[in-house]
């Protein structure tokens, strides 16, 4: 039997290696966004809920974020490859989370320079154990291949990435979102990637300091760009008023918190209660505002 399978013909091996390209849409000149589907991280997720692309200059191609899985970071890569022939340089994290890094591997071959924020390989090293377990949890076989990658280049507060006719400003933010968030702009079509800073129809999480991402909201907004990528949603050229939403969100989560707390009203029934009007205003609201008040009351009780 072996003997009839080796050496495989070559259009076989090209099979075995083959994925099938991910949707991409040209949103502006030489920029392909995939958006991901709002999906739980956890029941029923895939591995393909945020948005992820990549930029192509003259030189090379630089991907922004990976996804959730090794096969996506394949089909990612397909995509790629029906678009430019073209080295892949760069792959660039916005952040530490899980959705954003696990396509990483898929480059591996590429040989690019793997960059993200200074504090993200050590956020990295620290989340390791638990992303592994979590995401063969909740992907089992879909999270074959899936490892993590750390930056080779890290960004301490901005950098800039030539890829040829075209140069990519990287911006390192203090703890926000997360301790890791990092933008990327296009000067060339002012297109700004905003990595989970922005979070555009699905409820925004938290996990760095909110405080923090809530005064970094108008300096974000100040940034030159014609159109904003969010983290996860629609590409949109109104991305100031997405900034806008975001803000209100937080500003009357953290008043309802602090209220809660004031009158003696435990976590458990400001779960239930805190930020209320904003549901219907957002997806998944739920899971993810009881989540943000599970991390936000024990801090906001030390005011
Ligand atoms: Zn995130």
């Amino acid at each position: 039997m072996l003997k009839h399978l080796f050496p495989l013909p070559l259009f076989l091996i090209s099979l075995i290696a083959w994925a099938e390209p991910l949707p991409i849409q040209e949103i502006a000149p030489g920029i392909y966004v995939h958006q991901g589907v709002h999906e739980e991280l956890d029941e029923g997720y895939h591995g393909d809920i945020c948005n992820i692309g990549f930029i192509v200059g003259h030189k090379g191609v630089a991907v922004v974020d990976s996804g959730g899985t090794f096969n996506i970071g394949q089909r990612l890569r397909e995509a790629i490859r029906r678009v430019t022939d073209l080295p892949i340089l760069y792959v660039i994290n916005t952040h530490v989370h899980p959705d954003h890094i696990f396509g990483n591997a898929a480059f591996k071959l590429d040989n690019p320079s793997y960059i993200g924020h200074a504090k993200l390989a050590e956020a990295m090293e620290r989340r390791k154990e638990t992303y592994l377990r979590n995401n063969t949890a909740w992907l089992g076989e879909a999270f074959a291949g899936s490892e993590i990658i750390k930056p080779t280049r890290s960004v301490d507060t901005t950098l800039e990435l030539d890829l040829g006719g075209r140069t990519l400003l990287l911006t390192a933010w203090p703890p926000a979102h997360t301790s890791t968030d990092l933008t990327v702009f296009d000067r060339d079509t002012a297109t700004l990637w905003t990595g989970d800073l922005l979070f555009i129809e699905r409820t925004p999480s938290m996990d760095g300091d909110t405080l923090s991402w809530l005064k970094l909201i108008p300096q974000l907004k100040t940034i030159p760009a014609k159109r904003a990528i969010p983290g996860h949603g629609p590409v949109t050229e109104q991305w100031r008023e997405a900034f806008d939403n975001q803000q209100r969100y937080f500003d009357i989560l953290l008043s309802d918190i602090r209220s809660s707390i004031q009158r003696g009203v435990t976590m458990e029934k400001a779960m239930d209660s805190a930020a209320a009007v904003e549901k219907g205003k957002w997806l998944l609201f739920d899971t993810v505002n009881r989540r943000n008040i599970n991390i936000l009351y024990p801090q906001l009780e030390w005011e």
